[in-house]
């Protein structure tokens, strides 16, 4: 594809966001949609059912002549490869240019691991997958990764994320394309997040959202006219970061009053084993024999399930704060819908209803009020983002090279 001279590049990527969108469609529809001639638009469909991009898929109905063919993407020509390293687990998953999962693999990392062992690691993984799966390396167009932000990248490449296996300044990409040899992208999660709503999931079709990842810390990923926003230096999104409380609580970042001193996922599990001490006795009985100390979030939600009154109360105030973070978010950027991913979008519907509600009071507008707040339905969205980025750069109307 690199070689593709730039208008048509950019005549085969619409038809290409076209088809993801709307297909199956004829050269007709295609043309008609794209305001791209009928003739260009034969001679590029021809290329690319040869490169195997599109397929023939039956016959649409006929407007007086000849049934007209009917073409599709064939989303299983091409595959992506998408790695989170995080900072306790690194995953990889294998994906084609739907999204669908073909391979995952996970594992646990420790703080003290050297990066060198995790490339390691990567590499015997993909080199796993792919003889498994039996896809040739041609058919993959790249890897992307998603890591802990902000990535602090400096002009010569080097990358210093917070608290990332003790490295600061290190050349990522080129240790990882020679590694691997694939192409290599690197996004913040939150980016990479955001980017796996807009090829797979609810931002699909979406020019304008923005996409909260809400757990061990908060960040976003903004799409802004179709495109990942990355601020000048790669930096924007950063949420979690902005001032809920001027006299607050220190943040690790050493400011006070964050939004992550409030929603993060280690403070919503502080705040209910706080409500559990001081509540009477029987908001205990939810915890099936856990200790206080020992409680995660996964029992909040089961305690909110079984009726605790506790839990509810946590989620309440979660989305409380999260929403004064997002109506902030709101008021400066109007997105057309907000999605919540991360660990807390398993608060579900107790959380999802106190952040519009506070939405509902805070933001200006008012079509800015009715805003779609939605959850995102991944489990693995950064993971899956990682694997987007590189359908993004190959066929993203508005990719970064
Ligand atoms: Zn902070």
């Amino acid at each position: 594809m690199k070689a593709l001279q730039f208008g048509r590049e950019l005549n085969i990527k619409r038809i290409i966001k076209l088809m993801r969108e709307e297909g199956p469609l004829s050269r007709v529809d295609i043309s008609e949609r794209t305001n791209i001639p009928q003739p260009t638009i034969t001679r590029i469909t021809e290329e690319l059912l040869k490169e195997n991009l599109l397929k023939e898929v039956g016959y649409g109905t006929s407007t007086g002549g000849r049934r007209p063919v009917l073409l599709a993407l064939n989303h299983t020509c091409y595959y992506s490869v998408g790695v989170e390293i995080g900072r306790t687990k690194v995953k990889i998953a294998l994906t084609d240019l739907n999204g669908n999962l073909l391979s995952f693999r996970k594992k646990v990392s420790e703080k003290s691991e050297s990066i060198s062992s995790i490339i390691e690691y990567i590499k015997d993984v993909l080199e796993a997958i792919l003889e498994e799966t039996g896809i040739e390396r041609s058919c993959i167009l790249g890897v992307g990764f998603g890591l802990p932000g902000p990535l602090n990248e400096n002009a010569e490449g080097l990358i210093s994320p917070p608290n990332f296996y003790n490295e600061t300044s290190i050349p990522l990409k080129a240790l990882l394309e020679d590694a691997l040899q694939f192409e290599v992208i690197i996004d913040n999660d939150a980016n990479v997040a955001a980017l796996a709503e807009k090829w797979f999931g609810k931002g699909m079709g979406y020019d304008h959202f923005a996409y909260v990842i809400a757990d061990v810390g908060i960040g976003s990923g903004l799409i802004l006219n179709g495109e990942l926003y990355r601020g000048r230096y790669g930096e924007s999104g950063e949420i979690g970061h902005s001032t809920i409380n001027l006299f607050g609580e220190r943040c690790s970042c050493g400011n006070y009053g964050c939004l992550e001193t409030y929603a993060s996922l280690p403070k919503v599990e502080e705040n209910f084993k706080r409500k559990l001490k001081l509540s009477p006795r029987n908001e205990s009985v939810y915890l099936g024999g856990k200790l206080i100390e020992e409680v995660t979030f996964d029992d909040i939600i089961n305690a909110l399930e079984n009726g605790s009154e506790a839990a509810k109360q946590t989620l309440e105030e979660t989305g409380l704060y999260l929403g004064v973070g997002l109506s902030n978010m709101i008021n400066v950027v109007a997105p057309d819908m907000v999605i919540i991913g991360g660990k807390l979008r398993e608060g579900n519907d107790v959380l999802l209803h106190a952040v519009k509600a506070v939405i509902q009071s805070r933001v200006l507008g008012p079509s800015a009020k009715k805003i779609p707040v939605v959850l995102s339905e991944f489990r693995e969205g950064v993971v899956l983002g990682a694997a987007a980025l590189v359908i993004n750069s190959a066929f993203g109307l508005f990719s970064r090279s």
